[in-house]
């Protein structure tokens, strides 16, 4: 008989939320819920609680905790509300915790996660990306473990293990370009939202598929990259290869790159995750590479797409930069979603911001959160009619 795994969602709503819980349905042997968030979604949440049989359930906003409640009475489930809930949710006993909160957000109940040892399978990589070093030593001196979700970082995980991170060359990240890779650039200035999320390999949330159609999703990962697997910026490159099969791949000192390959399905990071050091079954179809016939492989555009040359500098500069590129993303892609802004605005407002904003290093995660919001302030300024 196998002990049950305590799990907890962080995000349970979202895409990552369902394609980890899809896993946990197969297997509910393996595993005991403690605790499901979401950001309202009460409905929603109530029945995967229900379903599950989790501990918590949480929303993030608070005027959503009514509903929560009432959709539970009667269940025995806890249920709470607000940001200190997420963070309730995030520091409950668990074997490990899935971090799939979209933004800056997920940053302090993923913290709280932390600071009490649990083992985070890490998806939200905007966490990461702003807090960097303040998260890489939480990490470091409550002596726990970040997961990587994100499917290339997953990749490199795994391409990295049993090596000796002194032997590396070079990691490279695959990007699969996004729906907008052969636009040109007067059609991504007319680019709309509902063709920007409408990504032609992933099936994901908004945000990250804007991210995707802009780059911003590369450079994030970039960042996120320099912080999980600290070899030096200079030997981190992106390719784009459009079919995403080769999800990244790391070359060593003896000439030998070794990638990781697998279906367009984050069901297989996030059991790679989930299951580490084991492995676990996926009901994932295996890839058939006669049937896919031709990989490609294609340097990025960084005129179109200057995102990543955007985050290169942000992680360059260090200290608050990238929590400041990171917000006014987060508040660019926000006002494109919701018809304020045009595509190509979203670079445009990073690179001002990062021009303006520049906060002290941070040191603490009350650090993080005051350049965040500095950066937020002065992005959300520039949304105004001039
Ligand atoms: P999503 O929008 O589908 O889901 C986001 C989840 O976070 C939902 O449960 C939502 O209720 C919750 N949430 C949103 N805003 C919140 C807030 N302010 N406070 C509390 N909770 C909030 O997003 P997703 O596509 O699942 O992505 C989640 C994270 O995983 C992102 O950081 C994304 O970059 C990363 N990621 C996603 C994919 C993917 O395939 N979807 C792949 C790699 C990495
Ligand atoms: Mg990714």
């Amino acid at each position: 008989m196998t002990t049950r795994r305590r799990i907890s969602i962080l995000g349970a709503t979202g895409s990552i939320g369902a394609s980890t819980l899809d896993l946990v349905r197969r297997s509910p042997e393996r595993w005991e819920v403690a605790a499901l968030t979401a950001n309202c979604q009460a409905a929603e949440l109530a029945a995967l609680a229900r379903e599950f049989g989790a501990e918590f359930a949480a929303v993030g906003d608070e005027s959503c905790l009514p509903a929560l409640r009432e959709a539970l009475a009667g269940s025995g489930i806890a249920t709470g509300g607000g940001a200190s809930s997420l963070v309730e949710a995030g520091e409950r006993p668990a074997d490990i915790v899935v971090a799939a909160i979209v933004g800056c957000a997920g940053l302090a109940p993923t913290m709280a996660a932390i600071a009490q040892g649990r083992a985070v399978a890490l998806a939200n990589k905007e966490a990461l990306v702003s807090a960097g070093p303040v998260m890489t030593a939480a990490v470091a001196r409550h002596g726990t473990t970040l997961l990587p979700v994100d499917s290339e970082h997953n990749a490199i995980f795994q391409c990295l293990a049993g090596n000796d991170p002194a032997d590396v060359r070079a990691i490279t990240l695959t990007a699969s370009g996004g729906p907008f890779r052969t636009w040109s650039a007067e059609q991504l200035a007319a680019a709309t939202p509902v063709q920007a999320v409408q990504h032609p390999n992933w099936d994901m949330g908004a945000k990250i598929s804007v991210d995707s159609a802009t780059m911003f999703n590369k450079g994030l990962e970039l960042i996120e990259a320099h912080h999980l697997f600290p070899v030096g910026l200079e030997k981190l490159r992106i390719v784009v290869h459009p079919q995403s099969v080769v999800h990244s791949m790391v070359e060593y000192r003896d000439g030998s790159t070794l990638a990781q390959l697998g279906p367009s399905d984050m069901r297989v990071p996030i059991a790679s995750a989930l299951a580490w050091p084991a492995r676990m079954d996926t009901p994932c179809a295996p890839l058939d590479l006669a049937a896919l016939g031709t990989l490609t492989f294609e340097a990025p555009d960084e005129i179109r797409f200057p995102a990543t040359r955007l985050a290169r500098q942000a992680a360059e500069a260090g200290g608050a930069m990238p929590a400041v590129l990171n917000a006014a993303n987060e508040v660019a892609v926000a006002a494109f979603l919701s018809g304020q802004i045009g595509f190509t605005r979203i670079p445009a407002i990073v690179a001002e911001v990062l021009g303006r904003c520049s906060p002290p290093a941070p040191v603490s995660l009350s650090d993080v959160v005051a350049a965040d919001a500095e950066a937020r302030r002065a992005a959300q300024s520039m949304m105004e009619p001039a």
